[in-house]
Order: C-alpha cells, then sequence, then structure tokens
C-alpha cells in the first residue's frame, strides 16, 4: 500500500489476501470486507469467516468449493509449472493449517463528512452493516442491520444517514 491511515479510526473498504499453500502448490484468494473495521479487526478470525467470502472473493492459482458432507472445503491449487492438485480439507482445522499468509492490500476510506459512524447492535452487541436493498414495491431503500442477530431497523430511508441515524438511536431504546 502507497499509503495507509493506520492510526485513526475510519470508515472504508479493506482488501485481504489471504495464500494458502499444500506442499509445492499455491493459490491466493482476494477479498473485500466494508464498514467502520480496519487492521486487526477486518482480518479473518477463522475459517469459516474466509469461507463466507468465497463467492465474492477473486482467486490466482486456484479455487475454493466450501462446505459439503464429505468435506469443509475442496481446494484445487497449483504449481508455478500449472501442475494442479485438487485437496478435500475435511474439517476447519485441516483448511486452516493451509493457510500461510493474511495481508491487508488495500484500505479505501469513504467521505467522513457524509459517514457517520455505526454503533454496535444494542441487542447484542456485534457490527452492523447499513445498504441499499430492494423495497417490496421495488424502489431502493436504505436499511441497517445487525451482522450477527439479524437484528435490523424495521423501516426504510431514503438516505444513508437517515438510516445510520435511526439505527444509532436504537442504542439508547433498544426494541424487541
Ligand atoms: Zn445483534
Amino acid at each position: 500500500m502507497k499509503n495507509y491511515d493506520g492510526v485513526n479510526d475510519s470508515w472504508g473498504t479493506t482488501t485481504i489476501k489471504v495464500l494458502f499453500q499444500v506442499w509445492q502448490y499455491k493459490g491466493s484468494m482476494i477479498y473485500t470486507v466494508g464498514g467502520n473495521c480496519k487492521g486487526l479487526e477486518a482480518l479473518p478470525h477463522d475459517g469459516t469467516n474466509i469461507l463466507e467470502n468465497v463467492e465474492t472473493a477473486k482467486f490466482n492459482g486456484m479455487n475454493i468449493i466450501p462446505f459439503n458432507n464429505d468435506w469443509f472445503a475442496r481446494l484445487n491449487l497449483t504449481t508455478e509449472n500449472g501442475d494442479t492438485l485438487e485437496y478435500d480439507a475435511k474439517s476447519e482445522a485441516e483448511f486452516e493449517n493451509m493457510i500461510v499468509g493474511i495481508q491487508i492490500i488495500n484500505f479505501e476510506e469513504e467521505n467522513k463528512e457524509t459517514k457517520i459512524e455505526l454503533k454496535r447492535c444494542p441487542l447484542c452487541g456485534s457490527t452492523a452493516t447499513v445498504a441499499e436493498v430492494k423495497d417490496y414495491d421495488g424502489s431502493m431503500v436504505w436499511e441497517v442491520s445487525c451482522d450477527a442477530c439479524q437484528n435490523a431497523i424495521d423501516w426504510s430511508f431514503e438516505t444513508e444517514a437517515e438510516a445510520i441515524k435511526a439505527w444509532n438511536n436504537l442504542r439508547h431504546e433498544p426494541h424487541a
């Protein structure tokens, strides 16, 4: 990274690269996470967390097919010569053994002036995500939901700022 604000809290999109290796076979996976997390907090904390990002990830020299009755993940890895290895990791621990590197390769900060930080979920304390979603009548609206417990503000807003404001107010008036 040419420039990275490693000091201040900020809102943005973190790009994460995960390196896999089995014997001489290698591959890498690149994906992004958004929100008010960065640094260590943005990095994956276990194999399941990495697999959750497979659908949106880009792969180099490899691919991953997650979760099956017979295996935790099926990996295809390659050598520099182009030889390939298909390997079924039977457990999460086995999958985690193949990870030889995790690095943040980009952080794109979003505009602080228009962005107010989302507070944590008033019910469970997890981080939350604001997103533009399709309303029942097909129009696009903004909603905030908890990343863990499906707690959401149960009405929608025309702007992101309004949705964030409503969510942040829930903190003081939690409702079941
Ligand atoms: Zn929650």
